[in-house]
């Protein structure tokens, strides 16, 4: 039966960067290693058993133990197979006609009740132990079994529960978390958020700090959620995250402030995002870039678990600037090359038209990236759906280049580009004869931002061909810093908003320009990626309340009543101060390979934002909105079809 467990389980965690096959026929909690010593947890004081299922060794023998667990197997009435978090364990069914009613207990629990078993540790017989089970060597001799609870059929088996769909995993989560995946990512999650603890406060003189939820309406910034309040017309807003009153703990003296926060963003569905997620928020006075990011990357050490390798740092670090140039995003990805290069020199006397074009522009310019083994890789019909990509999104040519003229036999612009500066191009380019190199012309941003989007498209098409560009076991941290203070709006190109928030401190070697051309300052804001996902971030914040008066009223036209409080607060001798939230979620996700963040947090929202087990958000009747002054205004059913079918957009920040 191992035999069809174990690759189920095997397959279920082998996640897209299939990291965590360490699992297989091991118990979730032992496997957990982290980076420092520690003491091994006593895991059965104070309750019914002596010992976990999964625990029992040969050394063992002989002892007599109580087990409580759930019935994950039976087979022919003689074996049964209990689990606990801890791990399985094969139970043998007594026989004899004295134990009739010991057997009918284990033989009738419905698979997935909850049993307490008595008994004695043995050997399995010669030729019958399990090398694939941590516990294969051992069964337990019952003499006594209570069912303590039944349990219902099942919607599923627990053990074939990735094969379910995740609405249904969500909808029944109290049984999903029985899974051993989901066993291991949140006990991995609580061990690494232990161990950040220890070294913050333990270390490091860290003080955790509780904030308040029920705060006010912040200006710019994420959509907050609001909650009614019983003065008319009033409401709390739930914190975008603790940036305020962090900074208000430094007014106030707290020096180091940590906390493992809740917080709260109303920014509708996206694969990556929940409506509430948890973040690592720090704050510190008297600190600078330097010291934050060497507390960071002290902290990911020591949190690191030990089994998936150690975390070297210094971290690299990367301006804004080059992340965009060579990667075409402020997030890049650096455990492959494929990186983006200009070669505008190359085609300054092209006849090709559209490169002809875009160079006769004041910012135009010719990128590419170089696809390794692409002619033999990628199929035309990729090709065509990477233009028409481009063609839709970004409204911009792509053409695909190969080497060998005799493959550009259907594009002649390519056949004429090789011609002309088929040469310039592998030199820059260093192309090997498989390679397919693909070039886009436009304005810098435009056409950095495009090819970044399709050098992580060929990554994928790349590797679901079996190419491995990047290695699952490889965590590659990399700071982003010098970003700019400010951006255009999407919505009015003409105003401008904070890149990061408006608390963040201009670089100071840019302030002059604040006055002239705040668009060209640089901040103090850092970002720390991981394998290009974005898994913190923080900067130095604006200390001075005329500076701080200024960006948010002048440069950002924010009502600055809506900050008085921090306005004063700064006033009132603030402490220079600085610090970084880390995204939990996401960065759980990274460590454990997780398909979705949706699986390292024990009770996540849907997709659209629902709880799918309790149903929320749900309806309150009218009479109970009266104290909060609310009436719902229904929306038509032309209105609510037009919304399902054009759900708010979000665009990538
Ligand atoms: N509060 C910021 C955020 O949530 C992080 C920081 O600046 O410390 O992104």
């Amino acid at each position: 039966m191992f035999s069809s467990w174990l690759p189920g389980l095997n397959r279920g965690l082998a996640t897209p960067t299939g990291r965590i096959a360490l699992l297989v026929g091991r118990s979730p909690s032992r496997s957990l290693q982290l980076s420092s010593r520690r003491s091994v947890p006593e895991l059965s004081s104070f309750v019914a058993r002596t010992n976990t299922c999964g625990e029992l060794r040969s050394s063992h023998l002989g002892q007599e133990v109580t087990l409580c667990g759930w019935i994950q197997y039976r087979r022919q009435n003689i074996f049964l197979v209990l689990r606990d978090f801890q791990g399985l364990v094969q139970v043998l069914i007594p026989q004899d006609e004295s134990a009739a009613s010991v057997k009918k207990i284990l033989c009738d629990a419905p698979m997935e009740s909850v049993v307490q078993v008595s008994g004695t540790v043995v050997s399995r017989p010669p030729g019958q132990e399990n090398p694939k089970m941590p516990t294969g060597d051992i069964e337990i001799k019952v003499k006594t079994a209570e069912l303590l609870n039944p349990c219902k059929k099942l919607p599923f088996e627990i053990k074939d529960f990735m094969k379910k769909t995740e609405a249904l995993r969500l909808q029944y989560r109290y049984l999903d978390l029985r899974s051993f995946q989901m066993q291991y990512n949140l006990r991995l999650r609580s061990q690494m958020v232990m161990k950040m603890r220890e070294y913050l406060c333990n270390l490091h003189g860290f003080v955790d700090v509780e904030t308040p939820t029920l705060f006010k309406r912040t200006p710019g910034g994420a959509k907050e959620f609001v909650i009614p309040s019983r003065e008319p017309g009033k409401f709390y807003s739930l914190p975008q995250s603790p940036q305020q009153f962090k900074q208000l703990l430094m007014v106030g003296g707290l020096d180091r402030y940590f906390q493992v926060a809740r917080c709260y963003r109303d920014e509708g569905s996206r694969p990556d995002r929940q409506p509430e997620f948890t973040q690592i928020d720090i704050e510190m006075s008297f600190v600078d870039q330097t010291g934050i990011r060497s507390l960071i990357e002290g902290l990911l050490q020591y949190s690191w678990p030990s089994d998936k390798g150690p975390v070297g740092v210094p971290f690299p670090s990367m301006t804004f600037a080059e992340a965009l140039a060579s990667y075409g995003t402020d997030k890049p990805d650096t455990r492959f090359g494929m990186k983006i290069v200009d070669i505008s020199d190359v085609f300054r006397n092209t006849e090709v038209g559209f490169l002809q074009d875009a160079l006769s522009k004041p910012q135009g310019t010719v990128k590419a990236i170089r696809i390794p083994e692409g002619a033999k890789y990628l199929k035309r019909k990729d090709i065509e759906s990477i233009r028409k990509f481009a063609a839709d999104h970004f409204d911009q040519e792509v053409l695909p280049v190969f080497l060998k003229a005799n493959w550009n036999w259907n594009s002649p612009v390519a056949k004429l580009v090789m011609e002309e500066q088929g040469l310039g191009l592998i030199r820059r380019m260093e192309n090997q004869e498989e390679d397919v190199v693909l070039l886009t012309a436009g304005e810098h941003k435009r056409a950095c931002s495009l090819l970044g989007k399709l050098r992580l498209e060929c990554a994928d098409l790349l590797e679901a061909r079996g190419v491995l560009l990047r290695d699952p076991a490889l965590f590659s941290f990399l700071w982003v810093v010098d970003f700019p203070l400010f951006l255009p709006k999407e919505e009015n190109p003409g105003e401008l908003e904070s890149a990061h928030h408006p608390f963040t401190a201009p670089h100071p070697s840019d302030i002059h320009l604040l006055h002239t051309e705040p668009e060209k300052v640089r901040s103090q804001h850092y970002d720390l990626v991981l394998n290009g996902s974005e898994v913190g971030g923080g900067s130095i914040r604006i200390h001075d309340a005329q500076l701080q008066r200024y960006i948010l009223e002048t440069l950002l036209k924010e009502d600055v009543k809506l900050l008085s409080h921090l306005l004063q607060a700064l006033d009132y001798g603030a402490p220079p101060h600085g610090g970084i939230a880390l995204g939990l979620d996401r960065l759980i996700c990274l460590v454990t390979g997780a398909p979705s963040i949706r699986d390292v947090i024990a009770f996540p929202k849907s997709f659209r934002g629902q709880d799918l087990m309790s149903d929320a958000p749900d309806f309150i009747p009218p009479e109970d909105l009266k104290p909060y002054h609310i009436q719902v205004s229904w929306p038509t059913d032309a209105e609510t079809e037009k919304n399902s079918l054009n759900p708010p957009h979000h665009p990538e920040s």
